[in-house]
């Protein structure tokens, strides 16, 4: 594992990911970003949004994180 830099946390428990990293993996301001402990250690990996309701990461709206068909299913009811 390479440190990359060392960032301090806000009073909100806020941190900013470097831009260099940001680019580097394509995250962007819509993307997802998994938070996971590992042995003490917080790990961060870029995730595929999914549906609140189905699970599905198929066409999935990140204003309301719902898939295309929970969208239609949801605009029937
Ligand atoms: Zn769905």
């Amino acid at each position: 594992m390479k440190l990359i830099t060392e960032r301090k946390i806000d009073e909100l428990g806020r941190i900013v990911l470097p831009s260099e990293i940001r680019s580097k993996l394509g995250i962007t301001s819509k993307s997802t970003i998994g938070i996971f402990e590992d042995n003490g250690n917080i790990v961060l990996k870029k995730t595929e949004p999914s549906c609140k309701l189905c699970g599905s990461t198929n066409q999935v709206n990140e204003n309301f994180s719902l898939c295309a068909e929970c969208i239609a299913k949801v605009k029937q009811s």
